[in-house]
């Protein structure tokens, strides 16, 4: 008892600036908005069934804010009383992830459910890094502890699809209807904890339109180099959910706005500076934005190998007027562009083989002789590298003609095939014999098969 009364005084001292619990305003469908059939079928079965069994249950976080401001949610999450075991018991196709917050995925059909157990608040004995960062928080609470732990008032939105009623703890709805992004808490205190969170209030205020509370903006600018903080794999991961909004544009417009784009990838900066890189990764992402929101596919390793290629042609260029052929040079500029990525942002093994794949095609597209071309065609990945191409086109970097080209040869006859070809004299590829008798300035002119970098780099 007296160790209670003790931990709560010291965890009062050590709590202000945390965000204050608070009871929760209950918002009838008058007011919200949401009918129960726009929610998903399994999000409403699991919430249906952990309330038989006894439990709240409730749809929570960023699709009950989207289904008010009236964009289709991507997935859904769910908050209950119950713990992971226990809702491990109720449903037979589900399992638990994660070690250090145990959540449980509950598959609905072809849905898969988030279930979370209501997260007690931080306390003093809230593991964090030197900048107050917390590093590891495991213990269940109330479900007002569970809101106030959230980032924004709008994502502490509760929403039970039996009652269809929104419980609101911190004035959600409202912003929501003001258009306003408002945190939970001192901000302040808020991405000293978890410095993400910046990066959350640009994209959410992409996607959703929303104007920044001028608390929430105020301090990104002074606070913006914590995100060096951050373990790799996460900004990767939150770099992934960024890109792939739907809004990368509007969402790479605004981190510069904020000054938070140099932390993100590095060189992001001096690639958006330079005109032709700026209008390459602009069209990408632009590209990008208009696939995912006609539902198309998307890859990683593509846009990835966009938002880095002109500083792999920059680092090309440079090898090739030191002398290196252009082979290896392009091999040796993509590991280094690669490398030097690593140290902030965790690219996985596959999408890095992915990004290689594509760069190390682009040579290749401008032989158009012999039986070079025929090969490149069959490539598996030869599509992913003429998208590229069509992008560098686009951009300026390269003739339209050659990704036209090599789309009619792509779909041509044998005949029509062997009528495309250019003559070996008239093509940019290097004759072995002669180049051994070229001297070192003149190889690094025209080496290799490459017109790639065509002069633009800087
Ligand atoms: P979207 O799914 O559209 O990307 P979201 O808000 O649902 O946006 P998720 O990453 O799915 O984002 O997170 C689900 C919920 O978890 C959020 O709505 C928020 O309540 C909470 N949350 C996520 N990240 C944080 C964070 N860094 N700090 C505090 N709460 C967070
Ligand atoms: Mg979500």
């Amino acid at each position: 008892m007296i160790r209670k009364i003790l931990r709560r005084a010291i965890t009062k001292v050590f709590l202000r600036g945390e965000p204050a619990r608070r009871k929760a305003e209950t918002i009838p469908a008058s007011r919200h908005g949401i009918r129960r059939e726009q929610v998903s079928a399994g999000a409403r079965r699991t919430c249906e069934a952990l309330q038989k069994g006894g439990f709240k249950a409730y749809v929570v976080g960023g699709a009950v804010r989207d289904l008010i401001a009236g964009i289709p949610p991507k997935d859904y999450d769910i908050a209950t009383d119950a713990t992971p075991d226990q809702v491990r018991g109720l449903f037979r196709r589900s399992r638990i992830i994660g070690r250090r917050f145990q959540i449980v995925h509950v598959m609905q059909g072809a849905e898969t459910l988030e279930v979370s157990t209501f997260r007690a608040a931080h306390d003093a004995d809230t593991l964090k890094d030197e900048h107050g960062r917390v590093l590891r928080d495991n213990v269940w609470g109330s479900i007002e502890e569970d809101a106030a732990r959230r980032d924004f008032t709008m994502n502490a939105l509760y929403y039970d699809p039996t009652e269809e009623l929104v419980l609101d703890f911190h004035r959600g709805v409202e912003d929501i209807q003001k258009k306003t992004l408002r945190m939970i808490g001192d901000p302040r205190a808020r991405y000293r904890e978890d410095p993400v969170r910046m990066l959350r209030a640009v994209r959410l205020s992409a996607k959703l339109g929303l104007r920044l509370d001028p608390k929430v903006q105020a301090p990104i600018r002074d606070m913006a180099d914590l995100i060096e903080n951050v373990p790799a794999a996460r900004l990767f991961d939150e770099m992934l959910k960024l890109l792939f909004s739907g809004h990368a544009v509007e969402c790479v417009k605004r981190l510069r706005d904020e000054g938070l784009h140099h932390g993100l990838l590095p060189m992001l900066d001096v690639i958006l500076e330079q005109p032709l890189g700026e209008k390459f990764v602009m069209l990408s992402l632009a590209n990008t934005d208009a696939r995912i929101r006609a539902d198309k596919s998307v890859s990683p390793g593509f846009l990835f190998a966009t938002l880095l290629w002109h500083e792999v042609l920059a680092s090309w260029e440079k090898r090739k007027q030191a002398g290196e052929l252009a082979m290896p040079a392009m091999f040796a500029a993509m590991d280094e562009v690669l490398d030097q990525q690593a140290e902030k942002l965790a690219i996985t093994k596959r999408i890095a083989a992915d990004i290689k794949d594509i760069w190390s095609l682009q040579p290749r597209f401008d032989k158009r002789s012999g039986r070079m071309p025929a090969r490149l065609v069959e490539q598996p990945r030869f599509r992913a590298a003429w998208d590229f191409l069509v992008l560098r086109t686009a951009s300026g970097e390269a003739p339209t003609e050659l990704a036209d080209w090599w789309d009619e040869f792509a779909h041509a006859s044998h005949e029509r095939r062997e009528a495309m070809l250019v003559p070996a004299d008239k093509d940019g590829a290097p004759k072995k014999r002669r180049r051994r008798s070229r001297s070192r300035s003149d190889k690094a002119e025209s080496n290799g098969e490459t017109k790639v970098s065509g002069g633009d780099t800087p």
